[in-house]
């Protein structure tokens, strides 16, 4: 009885760890008629270890080893190298493997010189050999960490020379300083999502149940991150969002640790060497180094990202997202020192209860708009002829301003109800102010890429710009926030049958 007790302690926490390994391998899309006999296996081994019978009248721990041990030990390798491993592993995996090596090796030499005769030999012979391989398996490991430091640093300067040929590309623009408020967007990168986590909220994409989607679930799509350039005359160089960093898209591995790298997709991220912040101001006549102040949405990742290039900026961000705590924390490094907190208590602010007017001349009000993250702000810019509201990810493209009809995941319970309070509370703004237009830090539809990107080429829309944004965003939207016909979202799977799909509007 105790000895049954003994090996079911034994069992459940060796199936919760396969269980754990196998959530990471779906997560990382490895395909559904692969785990599924992995799983079985890795299921059968401690199982089968433990009460060899299990597995059939004739099996002994020894057959067991062999099967089903040797195909769930291969198999484990296999995939971890297919998809978890990264060259900076290398130096820990040599020293695990030198101290398995010794470990054996070591009572295996007692052993040997207990024993007797021919059997004394060969023993010896073996112990010698496994403690031999263990020394130089040790001496690799001590000297991998600058073999893997030099493969990285040569990767690195090759996204440095690709940087620095986009900047010099021709047709670069000069900044025009005439006394007006500009905004630039850019396309700093592309982030691979589940369509479902982008646009199935309202079929039961929510929470846990989300979640748990995203195991299962692997239609996925490609949406563009915007980051926002502001030139102000009073206020200098400021930034709404940084987009994605060249390291978190081509040194992924490299640039999280191996907890955010289990948890997360190596291809999460694209960006090509134009859509790199340095080279996008660059390209529009400014200087990365001259941006004063960056206005973080909020601190995720596809967000905060940029700050890297940024290291002199003031990082203004709502506290509550800071304490909650940064899941990625590398792309602060440079800028730890330089945050800055709004206090949201200049009142409220239409249909917002607080804001916070930031130089105190009503140019830039900071929005609290939590739900997305506990902290998440929206940003309002005072320009010529009318306002630009920096969305974040309150709501990521037009349509979901439908937010009955068109709904992004949400984290569930309160945080649903905050997101969606701060949903209604942005259309109330866009109501009451008919020249303020919204800016989304996701948008993939016609809105973005049709009349945003035109309307801004310059920096200025001027009222005209402005007021055809608008009259767009009225072609889509009914004044009650219902979508008109040909604008609700559908998903296109992709035509190869691997990649992401892409989105359909009708
Ligand atoms: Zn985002």
């Amino acid at each position: 009885m105790l000895k049954t007790l003994s090996k079911i302690a034994l069992l459940v926490p060796a199936l919760a760890a396969a269980a754990v390994w196998l959530i990471v391998l779906r997560l990382k899309s490895v395909p559904m008629p692969l785990l599924v006999p992995y799983g079985l296996l890795l299921a059968a081994l401690p199982a089968g270890l433990l009460w060899p019978r299990v597995l059939g009248r004739r099996s002994t721990r020894r057959r067991v080893r062999a099967f089903p041990g040797i195909p769930a030990a291969l198999g484990t390798l296999a995939l971890y190298l297919a998809v978890v491993h990264h060259v900076t592993d290398l130096p820990v995996l040599l020293a695990l493997a030198a101290v398995a090596a010794l470990t054996w090796a070591a009572p295996a030499f007692l052993r040997a010189r207990r024993a007797a005769g021919g059997r004394a030999a060969a023993q010896t012979r073996r112990a010698f050999l496994a403690g031999g391989a263990g020394l130089v398996l040790g001496v690799l490991s001590g000297l991998s960490p600058g073999w893997v430091e030099r493969r990285r640093g040569q990767a690195l300067a090759r996204g440095e020379r690709q940087r620095q040929q986009a900047v010099r590309a021709p047709g670069a623009r000069r900044r025009i300083a005439d006394g007006a408020v500009r905004v630039f967007p850019i396309h700093a990168g592309d982030t691979i999502v589940t369509y479902g986590q982008f646009y199935g909220g309202l079929d039961g994409w929510e929470g846990l149940n989300g979640y748990l989607r995203t195991l299962v679930d692997k239609a996925q799509i490609a949406v563009p991150v915007h980051a926002y350039l502001i030139d102000h005359p009073r206020h200098g160089l400021l930034m709404v969002d940084t987009g994605v960093n060249w390291e978190q898209a081509h040194d992924h591995d490299g640039y999280y640790d191996l907890t955010s790298r289990l948890l997360t997709e190596r291809d999460e991220y694209r960006l090509s060497p134009g859509q790199d912040l340095r080279v996008r101001l660059a390209r529009l006549g400014y200087d990365a180094g001259r941006i004063g102040t960056v206005f973080l949405t909020h601190v995720h990742d596809d967000h905060a990202g940029g700050l890297r290039s940024l290291p002199q900026a003031e990082v203004v961000l709502d506290r509550r997202d800071w304490d909650h705590g940064v899941l990625y924390p590398h792309s602060f490094d440079l800028v730890k020192e330089n945050l800055s907190f709004p206090a949201f208590d200049s009142g409220a602010f239409g249909a917002f209860p607080a804001g916070q007017d930031h130089f105190g001349d009503g140019s830039v009000i900071l929005l609290p708009t939590p739900g997305h993250s506990p902290g998440h702000m929206c940003v309002l810019l005072r320009m010529d002829g009318g306002s630009v509201l920096f969305v974040g990810d309150t709501l990521y493209t037009l349509p979901h301003l439908a937010v009955d009809q068109v709904r992004q995941m949400t984290i569930g319970g309160a945080d649903t109800a905050r997101q969606l309070e701060a949903a209604r509370r942005i259309q109330a703004l866009l109501a009451a102010e008919p020249a303020t237009v919204p800016l989304f830090a996701h948008d993939n539809t016609r809105y973005h890429a049709d009349r945003v990107v035109p309307a801004f080429a310059h920096g200025r829309p001027g009222k005209e710009g402005l007021r055809e944004l608008r009259t767009h965003m009225e072609a889509v939207l009914t004044p009650g926030w219902r979508l008109r016909a040909g604008h609700a979202p559908r998903f296109v799977p992709p035509e190869s049958g691997t990649g992401p799909g892409r989105v359909e509007f009708r």
